[in-house]
């Protein structure tokens, strides 16, 4: 089950919650604010949360993940360039927007490892590096559920911003073309902050030129 949560800090941005029906555990990706919300809908969906998982390290994505780590004692856990962002509230963008964040206790992922839930081996997640929007950016996919959280690398109609640190319009795209947009058409992708899209949907953009 895929539950969106549109959380609101200085911007909005699309929570997840990924959960396993049989146990009612999973993971949470990119609380990004109002961590006490996302708490209360953990405990009245009596949901066990495992980890933390962050599509990249901007401060709309990571937000509310220092408090919720704090409180059900869980991993945060990043693709392995996130120190750049997680450590630093420039790069992360938060000083520009008023709280400076920082996170120090996270686990940096091996690229295109899998994430998988204690509670039930066969529900797992997948980590593919995306670099382009930052140097940190990961999509997590599952290939039995046919879905990928891509955070702010793609968007329904649209592509991630890359004018920020550690941006670059070349490698992004070059990553989608080869990581994302080469995924089975039907694979739903899930943004931090649009509407759902597909890869078949977003193949056939003008920009992409395939
Ligand atoms: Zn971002």
């Amino acid at each position: 089950m895929i539950l969106q949560v549109e959380v609101c800090g200085a911007i909005a941005t699309n929570a997840y919650f990924y959960i396993d029906d049989e146990t009612d555990a999973g993971f949470l990706i990119d609380p990004g604010a109002e961590a006490e919300r996302l708490l209360k809908i953990i405990s009245a969906r009596n949901f066990t949360i495992e980890k933390i998982l962050l599509t990249h390290g901007h401060f709309d994505h990571i937000g509310a993940a220092a408090e919720i780590q704090r409180e059900l004692k869980i991993p945060v856990c990043m693709q392995k360039n996130g120190r750049a962002y997680a450590e630093n509230p420039t790069w992360n963008l938060s000083s520009a927007f008023g709280a400076e964040m920082v996170l120090r206790d996270v686990t940096y992922l091996d690229d295109n490892s899998e994430i998988i839930l204690a509670a039930n081996e066969n529900f797992r997640l997948k980590i593919i590096p995306v670099a382009g929007h930052t140097t940190d950016g990961a999509a997590y996919y599952s290939e039995r559920d046919g879905v990928a959280f891509v955070g702010d690398s793609i968007f329904l109609g649209s592509y991630g911003r890359t004018d920020f640190y550690g941006g670059d319009e070349q490698t992004l795209f070059a990553e989608l073309k080869n990581k994302i947009l080469t995924l089975p058409d039907e694979t739903v992708l899930l943004s931090g902050h649009t509407p759902p899209t597909t890869v078949g949907d977003e193949k056939n953009r003008p920009w992409f030129n395939i």
